[in-house]
């Protein structure tokens, strides 16, 4: 079983700026695995910009031109399972075996590995059996090595023996393109001013893209409306706010000490001062707002409370943005200055 995917082909991963390294340098492998320059390849970029689909797409294309050829594809996180169940199980070496043997070795996010330094120790060894004996290896990572954190140096100094390729965010024509294709082989028409409005908007990242134009079909399919300008905006606007509100705790601590002139490490202290008491509420008011984090671990991140003191907190914000102006006014700037 190889795991891939045939519906992420090279095909329909569409070129542009963004990514035209990264595609020609997978299809380079894909001709010729394991006989370029380029191994390991190593795609790295942020989410949703198609370091899965091209993986995948190296896979397939390999399978089809070598069908004699054995192309797995794993996640890094569903390897490190295998081989924590391997060493439960008394054969690790059964499962480094099973690695060793492969001729195409695909790993997606490689990132999932930091710090897990058994599954670190166990690739390593596949790794340069695999490489001394011609296969090929493809990568993918949410950083470039140099960025990438608590993997060993021994590791990162392989993965940039090949190539490193960056998916960046792609540019406005290229949105359009994406669009257009999805919509074409979906069977779906749709005006060029929406689909324009839609790659505008939606900038960093095409999985929301896809997304945008996934929900604006469904809407117009099953309520039976037009798909118009004013649908678009309103569902362009949903994945816009969502996507503002992915702020960390870290970020809304610093904006909030900013603002009231204080560090963070003031803010987080124990003291019972009455406008650092605030400005520690306010923070965790936001955390609460704009982050999907529960109530005990936005306690444990500003200054170790518990989540009762953070669930306090927010009743006493909401209390006193009705009660007290000059605290509205502070909801007010924060919330201005935490929308991104
Ligand atoms: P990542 O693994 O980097 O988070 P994915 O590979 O899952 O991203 O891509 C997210 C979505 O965007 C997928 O549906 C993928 O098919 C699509 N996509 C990304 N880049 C392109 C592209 N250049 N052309 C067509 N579709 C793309
Ligand atoms: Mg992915």
């Amino acid at each position: 079983e190889s795991q891939l995917n045939p519906s992420y082909n090279f095909e329909n991963f569409l070129e542009g700026d963004s990514n035209r390294l990264a595609r020609n340098a997978g299809i380079a492998v894909a001709n010729k695995p394991g006989g370029t320059s380029f191994n390991p390849l190593l795609i790295f970029g942020g989410v949703g910009l198609g370091k899965t689909h091209l993986a995948h797409a190296i896979g397939v294309d390999i399978k089809d031109k070598y069908p004699e050829k054995t192309v797995l594809y794993i996640s890094a996180e569903k390897f490190t399972q295998q081989y924590i169940d391997s060493v439960k199980k008394n054969n690790r070496n059964d499962f480094i075996h099973f690695y060793q043997i492969i001729d195409v070795l695909i790993i997606d996010d490689v990132q999932f590995l930091s710090g897990k330094t058994g599954t670190q120790d166990v690739f390593f060894h596949i790794f340069n059996h695999l490489h001394q004996n011609g296969k090929q290896v493809v990568l993918t990572s949410d950083k470039a090595p140099v960025d990438m954190q608590d993997i060993e140096q021994r590791l990162l100094s392989r993965f940039k023996w090949g190539l490193s390729a960056e998916l960046q965010s792609p540019d406005f024509e290229t949105r359009v393109s994406i669009l257009k294709n999805k919509l074409y082989r979906d069977g779906v028409e749709m005006p060029d001013e929406i689909v324009e409005y839609v790659a505008k908007h939606i900038k960093s990242n095409v999985r929301e893209l896809e997304g945008a134009i996934i929900s604006l079909i469904a809407q117009s399919s099953f309520n039976k409306k037009e798909i118009t300008i004013n649908l678009a905006k309103d569902i362009v606007e949903k994945f816009v706010k969502n996507t503002k509100r992915e702020v960390s705790i870290d970020y809304i601590q610093k904006v909030v000490s900013d603002y009231f002139q204080m560090d963070v490490n003031t803010l987080q202290s124990k003291t019972r001062k009455r406008h650092i008491v605030q400005a520690r509420q306010l923070a965790m008011f936001f955390a609460k707002k704009y982050t999907k984090a529960s109530l005990a671990s936005i306690g444990s991140q500003i200054g170790q409370r518990d989540h009762a003191t953070v669930l306090h907190a927010c009743k006493t914000v909401d209390n006193l943005s009705s009660t007290d102006k000059q605290f509205r006014k502070y909801v007010e700037d924060l919330a201005k200055k935490l929308s991104l």
